[in-house]
């Protein structure tokens, strides 16, 4: 007799997906379970405000959105564990999760493991981590009360950024390497005209300078190829997102930039096996699409239990 599976449905990944999917789970009394590494709410709990969820006419601040989603979720019954999923198997009916904690079975897996700050790749980057190099403004943005920084990117994320730094920097440049900005309009109302935010155009980081700390970027202005010096205490980089797919690249289809293909019902190619939130290949990454994504996985997952037991 094959081994009874320890859960119903295991959700890898606690962002406003997983943590939807794993509420919705729960709620159809499925036994849930909800893996995550580091803290629930993933990209969303590094967020200051979030101003384009709806119910909150005044926006929410991500870290609260994130514990109350969680909140949700265990009160229907969901099963939160940090821990770190090292290997997965998705080939069977059962799927096996191998965790930091201990192995986990269930005949459904939803991935929600979401995507991450890409890097800039220049010298200096690396040696400057965490010594005035940052991918996250709210975590380390008051460091800076009174001192200039540099944010690098053109694109929502770089821009909400920049213009929270406002509120502890005194001067923001915004390094932007094209003559325009990717952020959506309404983003961009914020940062153009900013007193306190200079954009320069056309622009790259060609280093990150400073022995023990952050102390100037090496820059390139593309267009008229004229080097410059740029003394700034920090650097935020937000230069776009990568998938979060290395423990389960192999095994499911993913598009070519490295996100898992699903249906509407986000089912992906093997059987059993769901996706949620940032880590689909979609061209809108939102809180709301993620909540929804996980809404959508949740239901698909009782389907697809019920479809076994046919
Ligand atoms: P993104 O939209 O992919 O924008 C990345 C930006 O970085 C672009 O301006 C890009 O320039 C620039 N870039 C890429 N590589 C670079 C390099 N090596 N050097 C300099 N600049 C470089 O990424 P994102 O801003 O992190 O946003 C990710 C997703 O989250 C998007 O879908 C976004 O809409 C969403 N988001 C939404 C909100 C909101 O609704 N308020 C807030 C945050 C994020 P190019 O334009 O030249 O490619």
């Amino acid at each position: 007799m094959a081994d009874i599976p320890t859960h119903d449905v295991a959700v890898i990944g606690a962002g406003p997906a997983g943590l939807t999917a794993a509420l919705y789970a729960a709620r159809a009394e499925l036994k849930t379970i909800l893996l995550e590494r580091l803290a629930a709410g993933g990209q969303l709990a590094t967020t200051d405000m979030i101003e384009n969820y709806p119910g909150f006419p005044m926006g929410i601040n991500g870290l609260d959105a994130s514990f109350a989603m969680l909140e949700q979720a265990q009160r229907f019954g969901a099963e939160f564990k940090l821990a770190e999923v090292q290997k997965l198997d998705l080939s069977g009916e059962i799927k096996r999760v191998e965790t930091s904690e201990g192995i986990i079975t269930a005949p459904c897996v939803i991935l929600a493991t979401g995507a991450r700050p890409r890097l800039l790749g220049v010298p200096g980057e690396e040696r400057l981590k965490g010594r005035g190099v940052s991918y996250c403004a709210v975590c380390d943005g008051a460091f800076y009360r009174g001192k200039e920084v540099a944010v690098v990117g053109g694109g929502d994320s770089a821009v909400e950024e920049a213009v929270y730094l406002t509120r502890f920097a005194t001067k923001v440049y915004l390094l932007v390497r094209r003559d325009q900005l990717r952020a959506t309009p309404v983003v961009q109302a914020k940062i153009l005209n900013h007193p306190q935010v200079e954009i320069r155009w056309n622009t790259v980081v060609e280093e990150i300078l400073g022995e023990s700390k952050v102390e100037g970027l090496s820059l390139l202005n593309r267009v008229t190829g004229e080097k410059s010096y740029l003394p700034v205490s920090g650097v935020f980089v937000y230069v776009g997102l990568l998938p979060n797919n290395e423990v389960f690249a192999e095994q499911v289809e993913l598009d070519q930039n490295g996100y898992v293909v699903a249906d509407e019902e986000m089912r992906t190619s093997v059987p059993g096996v769901l996706v949620a939130g940032d880590i689909r290949a979609k061209s809108l990454r939102q809180v709301a699409t993620a909540v929804g994504d996980g809404a959508i996985a949740g239901v698909t997952a009782q389907h697809y239990l019920d479809s076994l037991k046919r």
